[in-house]
């Protein structure tokens, strides 16, 4: 029986496992084979340039980034399977973890399985992804192809309004594409925004075509209710339209909020399951950076060894 199974593969993931292996409680990880779309390494892989996770003064690219973690993970003794979790059994001690048909029993498990940025699938998405299109305002948007550069961020929430505000201080002008003729957003960021001489709204507009070879020189949106198209000139695309946390294959075993976070208790990574933990983008869908999500994982690791030591 495993000590502690992780479930995942960013930066949550590896900062615990390297926190359990050094507490010589011999983890096992789990990095998923394209599980929920993405890469073993999570959703750095689909990124060029890092420039915010400290200790790298030049910066430096999302999967170097997490190539070091995960050879850091592996040096430190953790042994990691390239499979993907496809359910789980907490209903009994020890814990179950199946992969498929195969089982692996636990006495605890850290969840670090990330979510998934949506994306809306318009013609050219593929191609430009990361030339020009992104789905993170705060990590991208002071790159040098978006300064003093216009951009267009798609939403109407909370977080569309936030990334539209952040990306005021980097950008010529902010187009903010929605489809309807008023923002969801609560009304002081709202007020925020629209005050601000570098936003111009786009309402009832929705994106229809990413334009550009190389990289994104426009952006083709539709008016929904006179069918007239336009291409609005800019050099970055930003989808601010939600994050999907990976947590089906759960079914269901543990408490989830509205949106589907694992909630786990204030301050901490633990689960109503005890010996069960939750980190990283999985349970956090306010920050959503490389290195809160690296914060968590360490709280897990921490608290999966004083559960040990207790039981
Ligand atoms: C385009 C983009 C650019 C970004 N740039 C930055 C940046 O510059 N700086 C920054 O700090 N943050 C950035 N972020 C945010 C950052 O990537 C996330 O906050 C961080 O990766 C979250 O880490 P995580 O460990 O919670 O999970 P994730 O990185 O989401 O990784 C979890 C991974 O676990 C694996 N997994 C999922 N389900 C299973 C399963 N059932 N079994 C096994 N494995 C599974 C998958 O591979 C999944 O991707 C960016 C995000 C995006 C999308």
């Amino acid at each position: 029986m495993e000590k502690v199974v992780i479930i995942g593969s960013g930066p949550a993931a590896h900062t615990a496992a390297i926190y359990a292996a050094r507490a010589k409680l011999e983890p096992v990880l789990f990095e998923g084979m394209m599980a929920a779309g993405v890469a073993a390494g999570g959703q750095l892989t689909t990124t060029t340039e890092v420039e915010n996770f400290p200790g790298f003064p030049k910066g430096i690219s999302g999967p170097e980034l997490m190539m070091n973690m995960r050879q850091q993970s592996l040096n430190c003794g953790t042994r990691i399977e390239t499979k993907t979790v496809t359910k789980v059994d907490f209903s009994a001690r020890p814990f179950r973890i199946f992969i498929g048909d195969v089982v692996v029993e636990a006495k605890t498990v850290i969840i670090a399985t990330g979510a998934t940025a949506r994306r809306l699938g318009i013609t050219g998405e593929e191609r430009l992804w990361q030339k020009g299109i992104s789905a993170c305002a705060v990590c991208d948007g002071g790159l040098p192809i978006f300064r003093d550069k216009p951009l267009v961020v798609i939403g109407g929430g909370d977080s569309a309004v936030e990334e539209a505000t952040c990306l005021t201080k980097f950008a010529s002008k902010v187009y903010v594409v929605h489809r309807r003729d008023a923002l969801r957003a609560s009304k002081v960021m709202q007020e925020r925004l629209l005050a601000n001489e570098k936003v111009e709204m786009v309402w009832d507009h929705v994106p229809i075509e990413a334009v550009g070879d190389k990289v994104l020189e426009g952006v083709k949106v539709r008016n929904v209710k006179t069918e007239k198209e336009k291409v609005l000139d800019a050099n970055g695309l930003f989808y601010a339209i939600g994050h999907k946390p990976n947590t089906d294959f759960l079914e269901g075993q543990l408490n989830l909020d509205d949106s589907g976070y694992i909630l786990t208790f204030a301050g901490t990574t633990k689960t109503e399951i005890e010996g069960v933990f939750a980190c990283g983008d999985v349970q956090d869908k306010h920050y959503r950076q490389a290195i809160t999500a690296a914060g968590t994982g360490c709280v897990a690791a921490l608290e999966a060894e004083r559960y040990l030591s207790e039981h």
